[in-house]
């Protein structure tokens, strides 16, 4: 297939709007975790403008309205407070049909389980990475253990006592040396209490955090996940390449001045065009050389207590 014809077909499989897209609510992390580049990222960590925000997920609800929106990326959105559950209400309000947030639940007390009960969350997930507190103290510095466990199993305690279908629950590891021999009794553990459980291999953060379980071995490398069907915003409304695109490596564009469907049939789209060909020596250096494509894949074990979505 010469070049022309790889770039129409190409175009053909393209998306016309990411099927899942990460906002970044607040770049404020209370956490020090040993896996995350959070500690070490050098631009402002402000929270995101709510006109920006908003300016978001009305073009999300009224181009995909069943686009995933992530209401974190760099940050603990928790901080916000009553914040985040105003703008995760306000995206189900304008039509979003799955919003989701990411949160280490030390802020998960009973107003905040409230809040997002009734903010119509879809999905909650918990990142714990151990289910002994020693190994949890080792790689998540700063974090309370007691209150995270706590907060996570009352919000299941009234998700699934009192029927509530939303939003699911999922608890998860990113696993790593430091806790793979936790692997099996953290499934045990949740599952018992009815969550659904993900496992992620430990990322790289583009090469930024050693990331051993990585392969290095490029040559059957595909076109990566992220970048073909996700995008990413900081709350300052950079978009940048990816996911895992914390310090903003790459700026596609910003959405105080453009539309994000604009920014990804344009700059987004020549990064997809190069990872479809496959002609990774093209792309900005921190991703032609990054290894992250291999986590793109979780491992999902279905609560049989909860209704799933897609993608859970
Ligand atoms: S290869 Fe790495 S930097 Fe490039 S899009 Fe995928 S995750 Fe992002």
């Amino acid at each position: 297939m010469g070049l022309e014809d790889a770039f129409l077909k190409f175009d053909e499989i393209d998306l016309r709007f990411p099927t899942q897209l990460v906002i970044e609510t607040t770049a404020a992390c209370n956490l020090r975790c040993i896996m995350c580049p959070h500690k070490s990222m050098s631009r402002r960590k402000g929270n995101m403008d709510l006109r920006l925000y908003m300016k978001i997920v009305k073009e999300v609800a009224a181009i995909a309205p069943n686009c995933e929106v992530w209401v974190t990326f760099m940050g603990e959105a928790l901080l916000l407070k009553n914040t985040i559950f105003g703008m995760i209400q306000y995206a189900k309000e304008v039509g979003l049909k799955r919003v989701v947030l990411n949160s280490n639940a030390t802020y998960l007390n009973n107003a905040a389980i409230e809040g997002l009960i009734e903010s119509g969350l879809d999905r909650f997930l918990v990142s714990l990475d151990a289910v002994s507190k020693k190994t949890y103290n080792l790689i998540r510095p700063g974090g309370n253990f007691e209150a995270s466990v706590r907060g996570t199993e009352e919000i299941l305690r009234r998700v699934i006592s009192e029927k509530h279908l939303r939003p699911t629950v999922t608890v998860q590891m990113s696993v790593m040396d430091e806790n793979e021999h936790e692997q099996e009794e953290f499934k045990r553990y949740w599952s018992e209490r009815g969550a659904i459980v993900k496992f992620r291999p430990k990322c790289s953060w583009a090469g930024s955090i050693e990331a051993q379980n990585l392969s290095t071995d490029q040559t059957q490398r595909p076109p990566c996940r992220w970048a073909m069907e996700t995008a990413a915003i900081h709350y300052n409304g950079d978009v940048v390449t990816c996911v895992v695109d914390y310090e903003g490596f790459y700026k596609a564009g910003n959405i105080w001045q453009r539309s994000l469907q604009d920014i990804w049939l344009t700059e987004l789209k020549m990064l997809r065009s190069l990872q479809y060909n496959k002609n990774f020596g093209e792309l900005p250096d921190f991703c032609a050389h990054c290894l992250d494509w291999q986590t793109a894949s979780p491992i999902v074990i279905p609560s049989g207590r909860q209704v799933m979505m897609p993608r859970n």
